[in-house]
């Protein structure tokens, strides 16, 4: 089968289409899937660029097809995003048929580990996650897998559980969910996550603030349900944040970008009490802050590292239920994704982009 094979941790280029043995069968509690769509994320950026390894994320060797000879050689198949159709089942399989659509249903915990049995799900060792997206075909783990509900596309269905379900879980880690009488500041509003977050920041009926270092993505932010859309080229933007409520920030700050944005503003903007949520990072600049402005402010820093089933189905039903919108403005062949993944990292891309495989 063809896949895009990272050989190497580096830039774009180092993603090589190359011919790979096909996947399978699958084991015991997996699945051997078509692959019909893939998303691409920050989070495939930092892997491929080397700044981190993700869980079951290392270059492996794997079997190459180069002039007409299988070679071995050292590589990875990235992609978590991974939607299409099951094909085989493997043994001990029950919940999942050949002919099933499936996407990724959140990092599904064992159920049966000392964490799981004891209420700490999220602490469990035995997390299941799907990886090989960029390839035709992939071998997933059934429990990390949800059924696809009618009328939702498998572009639209890859990416609701990384896009969608990450915000909405963010949100709730926060503490408390922001509500109608809360400003709320979603950071790098035009991304994957941030346009996602918008929309689910933007059904509260709070207040809500967009930040963008991008001219054109404006309009769309306010289409997307922004209050105000703060344009920062520059990356700063507090000064605006404490204009815009009158001197008292930010309830909430949703930050997708990471420590950039965190420094240039965006802890700045939060109001007393406030509570600041990381869900991305896109580069390797540190966090840093001054003690005393967070005890001042009582505020609370956290992070969410993606969404869970609850937050997978949750974001499937608003999204069948009309009310947020899975924004993928760029579908390519799997050819075109050592470009895409260019884009991205100039920040070129609004909304998702996805390998479309049909
Ligand atoms: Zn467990
Ligand atoms: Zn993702």
């Amino acid at each position: 089968m063809k896949a895009c094979v990272l050989i190497e941790p580096g830039p774009a280029e180092n993603l090589k289409i190359l011919e790979v043995r096909d996947p399978g069968p699958p084991g015991e509690g997996q699945v051997l899937m078509k692959v019909e769509a893939s998303g691409i994320d920050g989070h495939d950026l930092v892997v491929r660029n080397g700044t981190m390894r993700g869980r079951g994320e290392q270059l492996e060797e794997m079997e190459v097809k180069e002039n007409g000879s299988w070679i071995k050689r050292p590589g990875l198949i990235l992609g978590h995003e991974i939607a299409g159709t099951v094909l085989e089942v493997g043994p001990g399989v029950t919940d999942l048929a050949v002919g099933d659509r499936i996407a990724p249903s959140g990092e599904s915990n064992c159920g049966v580990c000392e964490f799981c049995r004891t209420g700490l799900s999220v602490k469990c060792t035995n997390r299941a996650m799907a990886h090989n997206g960029y390839a035709e075909m992939a071998v997933v783990p059934a429990r990390a897998m949800m059924k696809i509900p009618e009328g939702i596309s498998a572009a639209e269905a890859c990416i609701v559980r990384c896009a969608i379900g990450t915000c909405l879980r963010g949100f709730m880690l926060a503490g408390e969910e922001p509500k109608f009488h809360h400003n709320i500041l979603i950071c790098g509003a035009g991304g994957g996550l941030g346009i996602h977050a918008l929309q689910i920041a933007a059904l509260t009926g709070g207040f809500v603030m967009a930040t963008t270092t991008s001219e054109h993505k404006i309009d769309m932010l306010k289409r997307y349900g922004a209050s105000e859309v703060i344009y920062s080229p520059e990356g700063k933007f507090n000064e605006q944040v404490m204009k815009l409520t009158n001197g008292s920030g930010a309830d909430y700050v949703m930050d997708t970008v990471g420590g950039t944005t965190f420094n240039n503003g965006g802890f700045r903007s939060l109001a007393y009490y406030g509570r600041y949520v990381f869900v991305g990072q896109i580069n390797d600049e540190f966090a840093r802050f001054a003690v005393p402005y967070l005890f001042w402010r009582e505020a609370v820093l956290t992070g969410c590292n993606g969404g869970m089933y609850v937050d997978t189905q949750r974001g499937l039903e608003l999204m069948a239920q009309k009310r947020i919108e899975a924004v993928i403005s760029e579908r390519f062949k799997l050819e075109d994704t050592p470009r895409m993944h260019g884009l991205l990292e100039k920040r070129q891309i609004t909304g998702r982009a996805v390998i479309d495989f049909t």
